[in-house]
Parts: structure tokens; C-alpha cells; sequence
């Protein structure tokens, strides 16, 4: 249920640019924008809108973006231009909304600087996956008809559904995230502009600069003139500012991250969490860090093509879990008795998603039956014997294995069981060849029954790879020793019960309850503990073998 709401809008045109535009309309560019009088028809609250713009509220920032009459532009929630009258605004769910409307992003709050939408406020799930595959491979060939078709529903019906929940068709918010992603580029890296208009999907320079001149009324180079505090980056790296609204528990999703931080893949120091990529045949690294106070990911990436910028941002947005509208969250989980201490003492707790499902898959099965101490040493020797060597220096040397590189891999050479061996060998086989993605996945069902039909897969694994590779907000490890343990409960079938309340968001119930495992398990402790070895275990799936 979305808490926002649509607002009466005032229809009017734009006498004059406002204050905080800055922008003039070159004599022959074209008309003044004429707004769009369709409505969509969400429900926002224009009061909770009101309240939260006039208050410049960082917990509202991307949840809703602000058409300003008077001077013609779109802004974020927490725009620190004057405010406009209450009269000389409409409220708009998405920033493609608002762009579509007819409004242009504003150059001082920078709208396409925002957290991301929250996909999954009050839309139903077949919006939220659309949403999810644009941001995995943009609108690929075939447009709107090959997304709804993906999706399993007309392309009208999608159209509807989009333009009901988000007030912009699913091209205007693609071409809206295109034309944010292209700004961001020319704002804070050195790419040459025919390599911007590359990375953000522009196909080529002529297009780009025109579409960049229709909304911005500048030219690329213009507008990266004026862009402050643009950091100088040797080439190949780059720097993004992600943002997220608050809070967020940074530490928590440290203190998740580090003890399964797989060796010279990944690692957490000081505060910074690091690893190597593969993308596109292209090798790479970056690690992320909070700048507090900001509301700020900062991503250092170092990566040679960047045509695949946009999507390993996206990826890592995903994996830091950026779009999460905590609000809506809270509400939920602070009603239980069970979570509300847990909840108010760690606020922003998000769940942890991965770089890559496949090896998060083969990290979970690893994981099986022991300690997370004992997988991470298995995970070490599993790159080791079997990764692709990597030189970025600091302790990151070499890429997780692929696929295909496992499917035939003599894992019992590393201490696999042959049976653990085995399964590792089946996914990655079911991987290679296609028969698992974890990519452009629709519907969550068929990728929990595809994971099962792995001898040696049972349901925890399953649930646990979709919780943190699908980013699904419902998925829930029902199983888990440690949840269960935290709950005193005995049996999976009672805890399912229980978690009924917590629907759509279990898998952040499940991260609090670990949480709470692991603080009943050694209380006090500041140290590597047993916590972090017993939190994440499963009760031993029926269909895995097991052994001593
Ligand atoms: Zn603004």
C-alpha cells in the first residue's frame, strides 16, 4: 500500500523560469513545455508529500519527485531551492512521471541523483519484476512487447499497470533512468562524450546530443562545465555517489558481509568492502564505502568497458539494497513484539543481496551443514585451486570461478565431500548451460523449483539464494537454525506460521532475527564469534546427504 498519494494537481503553464532552474530557453529551441493534464491514477498523499518536501526530507527522497509550475523543472523531495507554493506544484511517483509531464530534471537538486524507486511499494510483483529487468538489461530488442512478454502479460495491460502505479510507461521510465545515468556520466567522470553516449545506451553521439540539449536546454559539454566538485580519475576508474534513503545500517550489512567475505575475491577492511568483477568478458574491482551524513554509497570502480558502467551500478545498487523504502519496512516488522527492540536499536538494516548468483549459490552449498568460518575457508580454497588469477594488489587476487570452469572441476580435492562436490558441479552445469539464470528472472517460483531439482539443493539453499541473488523481499529461509533459534521455535512449519505478519518483507525479518541468534549466542562479544558462524545455518535439508 503506497503511504503517498496523488495530489489535486493545479494545471498551469509555466509563467517564468523559476529561481532555482537557471536555465533559458534559447530563442528557436522550442515552445515552453506544456504540461500533460493526464492524472495518474495512484493514490498519492499529496499531504505526506507536502509535509516531507516542506521539511526536506531525505526519508521521502525518490518516493516521489516535485513538478515546480513556475519554473518548469522536476526536483527531489529535499531540493534546498526555496520552496515553491503549495499551488505551483504536483506531486509525481517516479521521475519518469514528471519528465513525461513535461517537466525537466532540476539542475541543483539533480533528480537523477535519487535513490532509486522503491519497486516494491504497493505494486503488484509483475510491476516490480519489469522494473527489476529494465534496470538488469535496459529495454532490450523488441522494446515494451518482449518486457511484457517476459513478464507473461500483454504489453498493453503492462502499459496499464505501469502507468497506473508509476505514472510513466515502462519506455519513459527507461528513457528517464538512460537520461540520468548519461548526466551522472557527464557530471562526474572524464569520459569522452562518445564514450558517455555509449555506456548510457544512446547507440550514438548525434542522439545523445540531442537528447541531452531537448531536456537539459544544454549541451553536454556545457553542462559538464559546470559540474562541481568533479574529482579527476585515472583512466578506467571511476567514482559514484549512490545514493539511499536513511537509515541504513552500514555496519550491520559490514558485519553480515565480512565473515563470508570469500578470500582474494572479496574482502571488508576498515570499514570498506572490496572485490574483484567480471562482466562482459571484461575484469574488474571496486569496493564501497558510507560517506556519513551524506546518504551516500561511494563506489570506486575500476573497470575497463564502459559501455557496462550502467548496469554494474545497478548491480551494486541491488546488492547494497539502495531502493529499499525503510518507511514501509518498519511498519511492518516494529508490530511484532518479537522484532521491535531489535528493530529500533539497528535501524536500516538491509539485506545483503550478491554480486553474482551463481557464486552465491555455490557459496550457500558450501555452506551447508557448517560453520560459516568453515565455508569461507572451502570458498578460499575453491578460488584458489579453481579462479582466474587477478592483480589489483591489497589482498584481491583472483576472479571467482565460472561456471564452466566448475561444471568439471574436481572438487574433492579442496575437502568437498564427493556428494557436496557433486552438487556444486550440477548447478554449475545447469548454469552453463542455461537451464539456471539468475539474470532477468520473472518469476521466483520456477527459480526456487529449477534450484531444488539439484540433488543436494533443498529448500534453505533455495530460499536463501533468492532472498539475497533476487533481491526478493519475501523470501524467507524458513528452515534456518538461527531464525529459528530466535524465535524458539521448533520446527520450520510454526515459524512459517508466525511469519505470515511480516509479508512482503521477511527477508528483512530473517536478517533481524539473525541478528538476534547471534547476540543470544555470545553476548557482549565484540570480536569474530560464534555468532557469525551459527547465523545463516540451515537444519540439514531431507534431500542432502549427509555425512560425517
Ligand atoms: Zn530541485
Amino acid at each position: 500500500m503506497s503511504p503517498l498519494g496523488s495530489a489535486p494537481a493545479p494545471h498551469r503553464r509555466p509563467s517564468e523560469e523559476g529561481r532555482h532552474s537557471a536555465v533559458r530557453i534559447r530563442p528557436g529551441f522550442g515552445s515552453q513545455p506544456r504540461y500533460h493534464q493526464r492524472q495518474p491514477n495512484m493514490e498519492l498523499d499529496w499531504q505526506v508529500c507536502s509535509r516531507a518536501r516542506l521539511t526536506r526530507d531525505a526519508r521521502f527522497d525518490g518516493k516521489f519527485f516535485i513538478g515546480v509550475f513556475t519554473s518548469g523543472v522536476y526536483c527531489r523531495s529535499i531540493c534546498p531551492a526555496p520552496h515553491a507554493k503549495e499551488k505551483n506544484v504536483r506531486y509525481f511517483p517516479t521521475a519518469a512521471a514528471a519528465a513525461e509531464a513535461g517537466f525537466r530534471p532540476c539542475l541543483r537538486c539533480r533528480p537523477e541523483c535519487s535513490p532509486g524507486t522503491p519497486a516494491w511499494l504497493g505494486t503488484p510483483s509483475t510491476v516490480s519484476r519489469a522494473l527489476r529487468l529494465i534496470s538488469e538489461s535496459g529495454l532490450e530488442e523488441g522494446g515494451v512487447e518482449a518486457l511484457a512478454g517476459r513478464v507473461g502479460i500483454g504489453s498493453r495491460h503492462l502499459r496499464r499497470l505501469f502507468l497506473q502505479h508509476l505514472g510513466a510507461t515502462p519506455s519513459a521510465v527507461a528513457k528517464t533512468r538512460q537520461m540520468h545515468f548519461a548526466k551522472n556520466l557527464i557530471d562526474e567522470t572524464n569520459l569522452r562524450m562518445s564514450d558517455v553516449a555509449l555506456a548510457s545506451g544512446f547507440g550514438c553521439v548525434r542522439r545523445f546530443n540531442a537528447g541531452i540539449l531537448k531536456v537539459y536546454h544544454r549541451t553536454p559539454t556545457q553542462i559538464r562545465r559546470l559540474a562541481r566538485q568533479r574529482t579527476l580519475q585515472p583512466e578506467n576508474h571511476y567514482l559514484f555517489r549512490l545514493r539511499f534513503r536513511p537509515p541504513f545500517d552500514w555496519q550491520g550489512m559490514l558485519a553480515f558481509l565480512a565473515p563470508r567475505a570469500t578470500p582474494g575475491v572479496e574482502e571488508v577492511v576498515s570499514g570498506v568492502y572490496r572485490r574483484t568483477i567480471s562482466w562482459d568478458g571484461t575484469d574488474g574491482c571496486f569496493e564501497v564505502s558510507l560517506d556519513e551524513g551524506s546518504n551516500v554509497l561511494v563506489v570506486r570502480l575500476q573497470f575497463g568497458d564502459p559501455r557496462s558502467l550502467f548496469f554494474i551500478t545497478e548491480r551494486i545498487r541491488a546488492m547494497f539494497d539502495l531502493n529499499a523504502d525503510w518507511a514501509a519496512i518498519v511498519q511492518h516488522l516494529r508490530a511484532d513484539p518479537v522484532l521491535v527492540t531489535q528493530v529500533d536499536s539497528a535501524p536500516g538494516l538491509r539485506v545483503p543481496g550478491c554480486w553474482n548468483g551463481f557464486e552465491l549459490a555455490t557459496r550457500a552449498i558450501l555452506g551447508q551443514q557448517i560453520t560459516v568460518k568453515g565455508a569461507t575457508v572451502l570458498a578460499g580454497r575453491l578460488v584458489n585451486n579453481f579462479g582466474k588469477p587477478f592483480t589489483a594488489g591489497d589482498g584481491l587476487t583472483h576472479l571467482f570461478p565460472t561456471p564452466a570452469v566448475l561444471a568439471d572441476a574436481k572438487l574433492t580435492r579442496i575437502g568437498l565431500t564427493g556428494a557436496r562436490a557433486e552438487t556444486i558441479r550440477a548447478l554449475a552445469r545447469a548454469v552453463r548451460d542455461g537451464r539456471i539464470s539468475f539474470e532477468g528472472v520473472v518469476d521466483f517460483e520456477t527459480l526456487l523449483n529449477r534450484l531444488c531439482e539439484i540433488p543436494g539443493i533443498g529448500q534453505w539453499t533455495a530460499q536463501y539464494v533468492a532472498m539475497r541473488a533476487l533481491g526478493e523481499p519475501d523470501a524467507f529461509p524458513s528452515g534456518d537454525v538461527g531464525l529459528l533459534r530466535a524465535m524458539g521455535l521448533g520446527n520450520s512449519r510454526e515459524l512459517e506460521h508466525h511469519a505470515e505478519a511480516w509479508r512482503p518483507w521477511r527477508a528483512y525479518a530473517a536478517m533481524y532475527l539473525w541478528r538476534m541468534a547471534s547476540q543470544s549466542t555470545e553476548p557482549g562479544n565484540t570480536g569474530p564469534s560464534r555468532t557469525q558462524e551459527t547465523i545463516g545455518r540451515p537444519i540439514p535439508d531431507r534431500r542432502i546427504p549427509l555425512f560425517v
